[in-house]
């Protein structure tokens, strides 16, 4: 058998018994977006850690080394934002092959620099070594939040209002665009998603100091994907309504160009790097209005927490479908 037959996540759950030898300071380990202990003080600490890795994650001549480095920190922040989190300080490991320049890493590090003071953080130190082949860089960084203000993958309760802090579907049309590259005019912000994705630390604090807010993922395997794991964690299911997906109007507009339907683009197109969270539905309304006049954007309403245990997409119609989780998954992709 091989790791393509069990999947990624089929992987972690065989990996995840025994792991944890003193579970005294623990409050999350394997199953949400950083694994969260206790500290000495009432802040608890975060460690998410994520590797980008050639011809897995990115095309080395198809990318700018400056664009690398900053989303290589982008997607590691993400996870801490994710986690309702203060980003504070981190570690690059970088495994290099022969066929890199110099003049590119240097570039890749100053990506790497230029995202972490953008979001005031340290970086610590970290492990360069050689490779065969391919380039592979791994991120991993350290943040901070209240113990009483974790977002937890677990904490969706029954009735829950669903949101997402941004539009689904960019950055994977960003991407075709990238890999035809005649037909990128027009499309800076799918492009842009893509190559430049923005963490929503800011957005996560925000979330994290509602108590009414329930919990939350990162959408970084595509929004069934990324949802399922709320879902498996919470024991709980989940409805999307079609007509209610946050799809910009420059993926429209792609859709529409290029025969594709908008709606599979935000259901299972991965990489926005926005927050899905679960609210309330009693707080659900003001929650939304106080994301509007904080950000300046909306916070997108997409649809509700059930107790179905699957997750349905409702078309405009009324139709009801079930969904399995379509984003995103290296091995069996
Ligand atoms: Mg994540």
């Amino acid at each position: 058998m091989k790791l393509k037959d069990i999947g990624e996540f089929g992987f972690i759950e065989r990996i995840r018994p025994d792991c944890i030898i003193r579970p005294e300071h623990i409050v999350k380990a394997i199953g949400d977006d950083a694994a969260v202990f206790k500290t000495e003080s009432d802040r608890c600490m975060l460690l998410t850690t994520d590797m980008l890795v050639e011809r897995v994650h990115f095309i080395r001549k198809a990318t700018s080394p400056f664009n690398l480095g900053r989303k290589s920190m982008a997607v590691n922040l993400s996870d801490i934002a994710a986690m309702g989190g203060n980003a504070s300080d981190a570690f690059v490991n970088i495994a290099v092959p022969d066929t890199v320049d110099l003049d590119f890493l240097e570039e890749v590090y100053r990506g790497i620099k230029h995202s972490a003071a953008e979001f005031a953080i340290n970086i610590l130190g970290g492990d360069t070594t050689g490779s065969r082949k391919d380039l592979v860089i791994n991120v991993a960084v350290i943040g901070y939040v209240a113990a009483d203000e974790v977002l937890l993958r677990s904490g969706a309760k029954i009735g829950d209002v669903l949101f997402s802090t941004g539009y689904l579907g960019n950055s994977r049309a960003g991407l075709h665009l990238l890999q035809n590259a005649s037909e990128g005019d027009g499309f800076e912000e799918l492009v842009q998603a893509h190559c430049l994705p923005r963490p929503h630390l800011n957005e996560g604090r925000f979330l994290a100091t509602q108590p009414q807010v329930h919990a939350a993922i990162d959408v970084s395997d595509g929004l069934s994907s990324d949802l399922g794991h709320i879902i498996r964690e919470s024991a709980a299911g989940a409805r999307i309504y079609a007509d209610r997906l946050p799809i910009s109007d420059q993926l429209k507009t792609f859709c529409s160009r290029f025969g594709y339907d908008p709606i599979q683009y935000a259901l299972a197109g991965g990489e926005d790097y926005t927050l899905l969270c679960t609210v309330d539905p009693r707080h659900a309304e003001a929650i939304a209005a106080d994301f509007r006049q904080q950000f300046g954007r909306p916070l997108f309403e997409l649809g509700e927490i059930t107790d179905s245990g699957r997750i349905e997409w409702v078309d405009a119609a009324g139709g009801i479908h079930p969904i399995e989780p379509t984003g995103w998954n290296h091995f069996k992709a």
